[in-house]
């Protein structure tokens, strides 16, 4: 046995997805997303056509880049906001040993930073090719309950309609093993921050994307609102991601709390497969989803100790570990085939 076969045969033996894995447990999944994943690459494919056919979308794609990041990274309300959960997360910490300005945080700021420009180029063409997709395929039929309900309470319906979809996309990103080496990038960070969220992976994001733009669209919201309300969710993602010891208290029967959301990312097998919602826990009582412990705080993390985990805050360090995280579900899943 060579070198490279021992180094394949240990990773295999390593990456360990954060669930139980059952004989049949891929199968719906995979099912799911197979289907899921073919009409959206219709979808995709009709809007490219559209697109080299009307030629009018490349300033769209091509231009604003720099316009684009700025506007993802600044934004004031969003930037008070999270220095306000720093300073409860630093004040009331769940876990006093996950330190408030550790190199995790750092990290994940490099994420903050760095994702967008990931966002305003692949996501914001591919979402682009799919709502051009969308048009080219319905046309004008939506449901538009705007006229009906008015614009606030198309919003509201199109808001928890999307925050289901967000709760079958992440248990779908637990079952499936592929998807899971994704998914796995965002539950590596072992000190939960306020900025833990922008630690996603951009193949997910895509999945978010689809997922939080589709319903709101054949709701009759335009591209512009239905954009707003996908990026409104980055307040709630946040708060769920700070390390903050609170579980709501009787909100959290209705919220996701960070608490809550710290289960879903534990380390402890008893933890796996639960909490998965975003915004409202109802998902999870109905699903049968819900972890019963509302007091618990464990570690976080993932059980795969090939993954290049941070080992410094040196910016040029966190440039190059945010590369490598990028790159290591596709050498996983590459090592697989
Ligand atoms: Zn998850
Ligand atoms: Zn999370």
């Amino acid at each position: 046995m060579d070198t490279q076969t021992i180094t394949t045969t240990e990773r295999r033996t390593t990456v360990r997805p954060n669930y139980r894995q059952g004989p049949d447990s891929a199968r719906v999944p995979r099912l799911l997303a197979l289907s899921g994943i073919t009409a959206v690459a219709c979808v995709v494919a009709v809007g490219t056509i559209t697109w080299v056919r009307q030629g009018t979308l490349s300033d769209r794609v091509l231009l604003g880049i720099w316009q684009g990041w700025r506007d993802a990274v600044w934004e004031p309300w969003f930037g008070i906001f999270i220095v306000g959960l720093w300073l409860l997360q630093w004040r009331y910490p769940a876990r006093r040993q996950e330190r408030p300005l550790g190199k995790g945080l750092v990290q994940d700021l490099g994420w903050f930073l760095l994702s967008p420009v990931l966002a305003v180029t692949i996501i914001s063409a591919y979402l682009v090719l799919l709502s051009t997709g969308v048009t080219a395929v319905l046309g004008n039929r939506t449901l538009d309950l705007v006229p009906a309900l008015g614009v606030w309470r198309v919003a509201v319906l199109a808001f928890v309609i999307s925050d289901l979809m967000a709760w079958v996309s992440h248990w779908m990103h637990h079952h499936l093993p592929s998807l899971w080496q994704f998914h796995a990038v965002h539950h590596s960070q072992t000190e939960m921050n306020v900025l833990s969220d922008n630690r996603q992976h951009v193949i997910e994001t895509i999945v978010a994307a689809t997922v939080a733009y589709l319903p709101a669209r054949f709701l009759g919201l335009d591209t512009v609102q239905a954009g707003t309300l996908a990026i409104s969710t980055i307040y709630v993602s946040a708060f769920i991601h700070t390390n903050i010891r609170t579980n709501l208290g009787p909100l959290r029967y209705v919220f996701v709390s960070p608490q809550a959301h710290r289960v879903h990312h534990s380390v402890e097998e008893r933890h796996y497969d639960t909490n998965f919602g975003t915004v409202f826990s109802w998902w999870d009582y109905l699903f049968g989803t819900r972890y019963p412990g509302d007091h618990e705080y464990p570690p976080t993390g993932i059980t795969d100790t090939t993954f290049p985990l941070e080992r410094s805050a040196n910016p040029v360090r966190v440039v190059t570990t945010w590369g490598a995280q990028t790159l290591h579900p596709f050498r996983v899943l590459a090592d697989r085939t």
